[in-house]
């Protein structure tokens, strides 16, 4: 049994599916120091984007920083704690109109979705320091 929050899958127009669909957590303390984003994702994209790290969305004013994966910066321990069995990050990430934030999921669950659906899902390991 997970601890995770579950949604109704519904169409527009024809209502309930019988699907659901899990929910993340969505985290409010900052998952990364400032400094480790910033040094990722220059690594990242410097050859590309010179020192940019990322923009601000014209419609919400929300920071977006440049995509790199989820190992790519260690996340902060005091950060993740959660019931939850899947949490979302308070960042944002993306470029033009892509935007994502960073899951992180328990082994359990997260060794259970790639069974369940191996195109869907990978495990990527992260450091929590
Ligand atoms: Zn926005």
């Amino acid at each position: 049994m997970f601890t995770v929050d579950l949604g109704e899958v519904r169409k527009p127009r024809s209502g309930a599916t019988g699907s659901r669909q899990i929910l993340p957590t969505q985290m409010v303390e900052p998952w990364h120091r400032h400094e480790d984003l910033a040094f990722a994702v220059q690594t990242r994209h410097s050859k590309y984007s010179d020192d940019r790290t990322g923009s601000t969305c014209e419609t919400c004013g929300r920071w977006k920083w440049l995509p790199i994966s989820e190992g790519d910066a260690p996340i902060v321990a005091s950060a993740v704690v959660a019931e939850s069995d899947l949490i979302a990050s308070p960042e944002t990430f993306g470029d033009g109109l892509k935007s994502f934030r960073h899951l992180l999921v328990r082994r359990p669950l997260g060794e259970t979705l790639v069974a369940a659906s191996p195109r869907n899902w990978h495990l990527v390991e992260v450091q929590i320091a």
